[in-house]
């Protein structure tokens, strides 16, 4: 049965990291907080058909926020309302974690919501995104946090099926 292949395949979890199956943070479609939400942002974040847009300061590797499609369920592109007014309003929890984070590990932080996952299955399987990022100490500064992706529910699952 399914359940007999996941036990098999428990072996990629124990070894591989969030690092060997992120996106990276190049591929991530994110946008910039100084966004605003009229027609063409709209449009480029339903075409992107991604359900999580991480928003950023400044520069890509700094994520502050993160917005959900559904967000925009009344907003009016007319308004031309401030990216930052919803997610303000929203404010979704971020979620970081480092990259030598192995899947296992993963899987049990994805599964913290265990009382959401039997019931509310939909809400459990949505909201798992995380942000993974390094201790970067390479180079003369001091050590700092280096954004290297995103990785989600999805990316462990799918880890799952294809090693068994
Ligand atoms: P849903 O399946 O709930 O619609 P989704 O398709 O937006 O969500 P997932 O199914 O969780 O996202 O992930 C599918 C793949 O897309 C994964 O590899 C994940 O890392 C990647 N992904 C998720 N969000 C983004 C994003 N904003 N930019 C780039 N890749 C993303
Ligand atoms: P999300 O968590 O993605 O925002 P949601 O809040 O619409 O989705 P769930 O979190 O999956 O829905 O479910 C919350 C509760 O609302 C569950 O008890 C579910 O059965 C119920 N529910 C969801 N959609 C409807 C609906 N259209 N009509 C009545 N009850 C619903």
């Amino acid at each position: 049965s399914e359940f007999v292949k996941v036990e098999f395949s428990k072996g990629a979890l124990r070894t591989k990291t969030v690092e060997d199956i992120l996106t990276p943070l190049k591929d991530c479609f994110m946008l910039p907080s100084t966004a605003v939400l009229d027609f063409s942002t709209m449009s480029e974040i339903m075409q992107s058909g991604y359900t999580r847009v991480p928003v950023y300061e400044e520069e890509r590797s700094n994520i502050v926020e993160i917005l959900y499609v559904k967000d925009l369920a009344l907003v009016d592109p007319e308004d031309r309302t401030p990216m930052t007014t919803i997610t303000k309003f929203y404010n979704h929890p971020l979620h970081f974690v480092f990259n030598d984070t192995k899947l296992d590990a993963m899987l049990e932080e994805f599964k913290k919501g265990k009382l959401e996952l039997l019931t509310k299955p939909f809400k459990f399987w949505n909201s798992h995104l995380a942000i993974v990022q390094k201790v970067n100490n390479e180079g003369e500064g001091d050590p700092f946090y280096e954004v290297l992706g995103l990785v989600t529910l999805e990316d462990v699952i799918e880890e799952i099926i294809k090693s068994e």
